[in-house]
C-alpha cells in the first residue's frame, strides 16, 4: 500500500474511535441517568487511548516521515501531512505516564472544585489547584516555547503564542475600558418584559426554527437538551446542537441556540471529501467561536435581523411582547452590564472577562501569581475593568470549570479571538455584500451564509488561522473592527459618544 494510502487509512481509524467516544460522551451529557457516569467514565477513557496509541504509534511516525517532503505542498494532501505531522508531534511529546497523572489528577480537581464551588471554599480546592499548576508546568516543559503558556495556546490556536496574544489583547483592552465605562454611565434600558412566562415548548420550537432559518441542516443533525449547551461533531452527516430553557427568560434559550448553530453551522458545510481526516474539523478554537459568536451577536442581536423575525417573535409570546415596540426589544437584548460571570456576560464586557483569565492563567505559569493569592488577584481586576467585586469566590475564581479539570492556561483566548475575528469576517462579508443589511431585515441569510461556506467553512483545516484570515479578510487579525463594531452599533443604542 502507498505511504499516503495507509496514511488516510490510519487517519480515518482514528477519527473513527474519537467519534465513537463523543457518541458516548453526548449522550453522558443529554439522556444518561446518573447511575451510567462511572462505566462510562471508564468506556470514554478506553476510546481515547486507543485513539492515542494510533495517533501517537511508531508506524504512523514513519508514515509520517516518508510523506514530510509533501508537508510544504500547496495541495489538498500537502495540508492533510501537515496537520497530521503537527498531531503526531503533539501526541508524542509529552510522555505518557504524565499524561495519566494529569488526566487523573483532572477527576480528582473536577469533583472537588463542585464541592467547593458550592459551599464557596476556595481554601478546599486550594491544595488540589496548586498541584494541577505544578503538573501543568511539568507539561508545558517537554515544548520548546518561550512561555510555557505556549504550549497549550498552540494546541487550541495555532501560530497564537504569550507575546502575540499579550500585544493584542492589551490593545484591545486600553479602548475597551472606556467604552464600557462610558455605556455603564449611561441609564440601563428596560428588560423588564424579559422576565415573564414564556412556556418551554414554544421557546424550543421557536429557537429549532430559527436555527432552521439560518440553514442548520436537521436532517444532518438534531437538538437535544442539556445542562450546559454544546456543539458535537461525529460527521459530516451528523453534526448536533443542544440546548436548555429558563421558562421565565427566553433570551438564554434563543441565544444559546444561535450560537451552537453557528458553530455548526461551520461543522455542517466543510467540505464533505475531509471526512475521516484532521481537515475535517474547525481550524481552530478562536475561528470557531467566531462563527458562533458571528451568529448569535453580529446577525442575531442585529437590528436588520430582528426587523423580520421580531413580528415571529410577538406572535409565538403575545402576552408578554405584544406592546413591547421593536427598538425596545433590540435595546434589552443588547443591554451591557456590569456582571460577575463571564458566560452571562454582553459582547461588549465579555472579552474584559477572558482577558482578565488569560492574564491570571499566564501570571500563575510564570510563577508570578501564587494560588492563594488567585482570589485576590481576581477581585482587584474585576475592580479595575468593571468597577465591581465579587461578592463570594463562587462568583469570582471559583466560577468556571477550565482550571479544575484540565491543565492551567490555553482555554480561554479562543473566546476573544473569535470575538475579534467574527467582526473581521463579518466586516468582509459586508464588503462583498453590500446588500446585507436589506437581506437580514428580509430573513434572507442565504447570500451571508454561503460567503462564509466559500470562504471559511468548506476549507474545514486546511489553512492555519493566520493565513485563512488574510486570505479572508485581506489583513491580519486585529481588535481594530471588533471596536469600530462595538462604536458604530452601542453609540446610537446609548445615545453617547463613543
Ligand atoms: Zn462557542
Amino acid at each position: 500500500m502507498n505511504a499516503l494510502v495507509e496514511l488516510k487509512s490510519e487517519l480515518r481509524a482514528i477519527s473513527d474511535l474519537n467519534a465513537a467516544a463523543m457518541v458516548l460522551e453526548w449522550d453522558q451529557n443529554t439522556y444518561m441517568p446518573p447511575g451510567g457516569a462511572d462505566a462510562r467514565g471508564r468506556q470514554i477513557a478506553l476510546l481515547s487511548r486507543l485513539a492515542h496509541e494510533r495517533r501517537s504509534a511508531k508506524r504512523m511516525g514513519e508514515l509520517l516521515s516518508e510523506l514530510s517532503a509533501m508537508a510544504d505542498a500547496e495541495s489538498v494532501d500537502g495540508a492533510l501531512v501537515r496537520r497530521a505531522l503537527r498531531d503526531y508531534q503533539r501526541a508524542t511529546k509529552v510522555p505518557a505516564e504524565l499524561m495519566e497523572a494529569i488526566s487523573n489528577h483532572g477527576s480528582v480537581l473536577y469533583s472537588a472544585w463542585a464541592a467547593a464551588r458550592k459551599a464557596n471554599d476556595f481554601e478546599a480546592v486550594r491544595p488540589l489547584l496548586e498541584k494541577n499548576l505544578e503538573l501543568s508546568k511539568r507539561y508545558a516543559e517537554h515544548f520548546e516555547v518561550d512561555h510555557p503558556i505556549d504550549a497549550f495556546v498552540d494546541e487550541h490556536d495555532p501560530g497564537m503564542t504569550a507575546a502575540s496574544l499579550k500585544t493584542l489583547f492589551s490593545s484591545l483592552r486600553a479602548d475597551l475600558v472606556p467604552i464600557v465605562e462610558a455605556l455603564l454611565a449611561r441609564p440601563e434600558p428596560d428588560r423588564s418584559f424579559l422576565d415573564a412566562d414564556y412556556p418551554e415548548e414554544k421557546q424550543l420550537a421557536f429557537a429549532a426554527e430559527v436555527s432552521a432559518a439560518l440553514g442548520y441542516d436537521f436532517q444532518r443533525g438534531r437538538q437535544d437538551l442539556t445542562h450546559h449547551p454544546f456543539m458535537i461533531r461525529f460527521s459530516s452527516g451528523d453534526v448536533r446542537i443542544t440546548t436548555r430553557v429558563d421558562p421565565r427568560d427566553f433570551t438564554d434559550c434563543l441565544f444559546g441556540t444561535i450560537h451552537e448553530t453557528g458553530h455548526a453551522l461551520y461543522e455542517q458545510n466543510i467540505d464533505r471529501a475531509f471526512d475521516g481526516t484532521p481537515l475535517g474539523a474547525g481550524t481552530s478554537t478562536g475561528v470557531h467561536e467566531s462563527q458562533s459568536r458571528l451568529w448569535e451577536n453580529l446577525v442575531g442581536r442585529s437590528r436588520p435581523f430582528w426587523e423580520h423575525m421580531y413580528p415571529k417573535l410577538q406572535a409565538t409570546f403575545p402576552e408578554p411582547l405584544a406592546d413591547v415596540s421593536l427598538d425596545d426589544f433590540h435595546r434589552a437584548i443588547n443591554t451591557v452590564e456590569r456582571g460577575l460571570v463571564r458566560v452571562d456576560s454582553d459582547e461588549v464586557t465579555y472579552n474584559l472577562h477572558v482577558m482578565l483569565r488569560f492574564d491570571l492563567e499566564c501570571a500563575m505559569l510564570e510563577g508570578e501569581l501564587a494560588i492563594r493569592d488567585l482570589p485576590e488577584a481576581w477581585n482587584a481586576r474585576m475592580e479595575a475593568d468593571l468597577g465591581t467585586k465579587p461578592p463570594t469566590d463562587t462568583l469570582g475564581c471559583l466560577q468556571d470549570v477550565h482550571w479544575y479539570c484540565i491543565p492551567i492556561g490555553g482555554a480561554f483566548q479562543g473566546y476573544t479571538l473569535g470575538n475579534l475575528m467574527s467582526a473581521q469576517f463579518f466586516g468582509a462579508a459586508s464588503k462583498a455584500l453590500p446588500e446585507l443589511d436589506a437581506q437580514l431585515a428580509k430573513g434572507e441569510v442565504g447570500p451571508l451564509r454561503s460567503w462564509l461556506t466559500e470562504n471559511i467553512y468548506r476549507h474545514g483545516a486546511t489553512y492555519f488561522p493566520d493565513e485563512l484570515i488574510q486570505r479572508t479578510t485581506g489583513a491580519a487579525l486585529s481588535p481594530e473592527p471588533f471596536l469600530a463594531y462595538l462604536r458604530k452599533k452601542y453609540g446610537p443604542l446609548y445615545d453617547v459618544e463613543l
